[in-house]
């Protein structure tokens, strides 16, 4: 027979926070690579052949040390997959619905989740990355706007 469980076991509350993710000596890499120079760098597992971006400093798959495996990635790719939002964190209507996509950076493996820009968006399209220009750079991932068409 079930028991009614009591009712002390639930408090409902709502707890908004914030947190810091630290990146790790690739991630911090990764961001300073893009704040001070504008690349995306990725690592490539020689074992896998597989690039993975962001930069990692080792391989998921085989836990090679992937610390000396850096290089340059995109910044044009293609758009593998893709979402529009149309209502917020909150269930709020959005002013205008947003994309995002995730995108297989020229010379990478791995996909990338960031916004899309094309007014259009099509799975297989060529994109480009759009970074914010390097007075506004903060070593963040959102120092990539997003993805626009490629020109072209
Ligand atoms: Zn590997």
């Amino acid at each position: 027979m079930l028991e009614r469980a009591p009712e002390v076991r639930t408090w409902p509350v709502e707890m908004p926070f914030a947190y810091r993710y630290t990146p790790g000596v690739a991630g911090a890499r990764f961001l300073e690579a893009l704040r001070d120079r504008g690349e995306i760098l990725g690592t490539r597992c020689a074992a896998c052949a597989f690039t993975y971006v962001p930069a990692r400093r080792s391989c998921e798959r085989c836990f090679a040390d992937l610390s000396e495996a850096e290089l340059e990635v995109g910044p044009g790719g293609e758009l593998v997959a893709f979402t529009v939002c149309r209502v917020g964190h909150e269930g709020e209507p959005l002013p205008a619905p947003v994309v995002f996509g995730l995108v297989r950076l020229d010379g990478a493996d791995a996909l990338l989740l960031r916004r899309v820009l094309a007014a259009e968006p099509r799975t297989g399209m060529r994109v480009e990355a759009v970074l914010e220009p390097p007075a506004r750079r903060r070593g963040s991932i959102l120092d990539i706007v997003g993805f626009r068409a490629a020109a072209g």
